[in-house]
């Protein structure tokens, strides 16, 4: 049994909610087990897709999940919505903060949220984790420069880039913030050059892997939706580029996932025992 079993895999960004709605949460919870997905961190987008978030990680072993507001909601979360925002982050299965972030990249049917609601989300949201001691999980779309301005304002605070869109200098940027950086599919694809090359230089122990299922389907299922066994493709690429073992990867970054998120390996054995 043992050695047929795969090397162990972090998920750390992906929507079950939205899978769910697509009829889609059984297949996936099945095709990530047999994969060898230990932990997947199913991600909330606004109030209420946190709450459903949170009701996927108390059924399914190895779910967890993040409450946050994504920088396309159309207003700030108001008093109440941030009261079960913050009482949400004390389960003992929420890992962070997220999704939060700034995206400039506007475009109508995207979003068309200014810049200034973005930031002011954004900020309500970095207080909640510098609160809880959580980690943020960062959406940056063409926002580089604005994401590390507003992480100065809250130093003690840490976390992941979700979906990591820079190059080397960028990561290395992140890493010295305290920040890992995470690979998607986007880096099995053959024009995204300053993103394998960051895969390939940033330090060991400061990168991770995730789907953002149903989104960002890597490579040879582009196109498709997507599931979170495929982070397997994400890091055997990852391991390509490394000139390293697919297994090692495998292993490198569930250790990093879990000490960021504070989920340990003995947690899950005993579940899945
Ligand atoms: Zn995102
Ligand atoms: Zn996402």
């Amino acid at each position: 049994m043992t050695a047929a079993t795969p090397a162990p895999l972090v998920d750390t960004h992906c929507h079950l909610v939205l899978l769910e709605t697509e009829g889609l949460l059984q297949a996936a919870l099945e095709g990530a087990a047999a994969a060898g997905v230990q932990v997947i961190v199913s991600v909330g987008l606004n109030l209420e897709d946190s709450h459903r978030n949170r009701v996927l990680a108390e059924r399914h072993d190895g779910v967890y999940f993040s409450a946050g507001w994504h920088p396309h909601e159309a207003t700030p979360p108001d008093a109440a919505q941030l009261r079960e925002l913050d009482a949400l982050l004390d389960h003992p299965k929420a890992v962070a903060v997220g999704e939060v972030g700034l995206d400039l990249f506007w475009r109508p049917g995207y979003h068309e949220v200014p810049l200034d609601v973005q930031q002011r989300s954004f900020r309500l949201m970095l207080d909640l984790a510098a609160h809880h001691h959580k980690p943020v999980l960062v959406h940056d779309r063409e926002a580089h420069a604005e994401i590390l301005d507003e992480l100065s304002r809250v130093p003690e605070v840490r976390g992941i880039m979700h979906c990591f869109s820079g190059d080397t200098a960028h990561a290395q940027r992140c890493v010295e913030r305290g920040f890992a950086v995470s690979f998607s599919g986007i880096v099995t694809f053959p024009n995204a050059g300053g993103i394998r090359a960051a895969a390939r230089d940033v330090a060991p122990e400061s990168f991770v892997v995730e789907t953002d299922a149903p989104f960002l389907s890597p490579v040879p299922h582009r196109g498709k939706v997507n599931l979170p066994e495929r982070v397997a493709h994400t890091a055997a690429e990852v391991a390509r580029l490394r000139g390293l073992a697919v297994d090692d990867v495998r292993e490198l970054t569930a250790a990093t996932a879990r000490r960021i998120l504070g989920v340990s390996a003995h947690e899950r054995e005993h579940a899945a025992g």
